[in-house]
């Protein structure tokens, strides 16, 4: 079985399959961890990104990694939350990480991170985003060799530790 982990950190340092990117649906760059990404990967990410069409909200699509230590980077267009009913929003936001997780197993990759899509200028509130963050990817954990959600802020990584404990990881408790 597979390990799930949380962790407090920037997504676009870890070494590892492929990161999640929590794109908007043009997939021509933004703010946030978008940014990030972009410019940890440098100009061939967005060049790949303009021949993809763009990406409806809850579905994904797969580039390379350029110059990120993750070789692929998945992009996932999240929710925003105010435009949907709670329920909607939620159907929505776990599409994201199935369907992040599908490409994953087609393309054969075993060490996946994610960022808590949506939840920042898409305004999902943060404890819901990382329970259902966390939901999805235990259902699959089986497939995948690690599973780890990477958390920006103090705030999240504190609601995580309170609601999932047993899967927090920080530099002392590693290895
Ligand atoms: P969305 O538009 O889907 O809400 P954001 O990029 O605004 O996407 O925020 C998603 C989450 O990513 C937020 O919790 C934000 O704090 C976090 N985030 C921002 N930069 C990074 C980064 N470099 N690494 C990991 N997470 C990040």
């Amino acid at each position: 079985m597979g390990k799930i982990k949380i962790i407090k950190g920037d997504i676009t340092k870890l070494r590892c399959d492929a990161i999640v990117n929590a794109a908007n649906s043009s997939l021509l760059g933004g703010g946030g961890v978008d940014g990030a990404i972009h410019r940890a990967a440098g100009p061939e990410l967005l060049a790949e990104c303009r021949t993809l069409g763009g990406c409806c909200t809850g579905e994904a699509k797969i580039t390379k990694g350029y110059n990120l230590p993750a070789r692929f980077v998945i992009h996932t267009v999240g929710p925003i939350y105010y435009e949907h009913s709670a329920v909607e929003a939620e159907a929505l936001l776990s599409a994201c990480y199935e369907n992040s997780l599908k490409l994953a197993r087609e393309k054969g990759l075993k060490t996946i991170a994610f960022p808590l899509i949506s939840a920042g200028v898409y305004g999902y509130p943060q404890s819901e985003a990382i329970r259902v963050a966390v939901e999805t990817m235990k259902g699959h954990a089986e497939e995948f060799d690690e599973l780890t959600l990477v958390l920006f802020g103090e705030r999240e990584f504190g609601f995580a530790g309170e609601m999932f404990g047993e899967f927090i990881s920080t530099p002392s408790s590693t290895r």
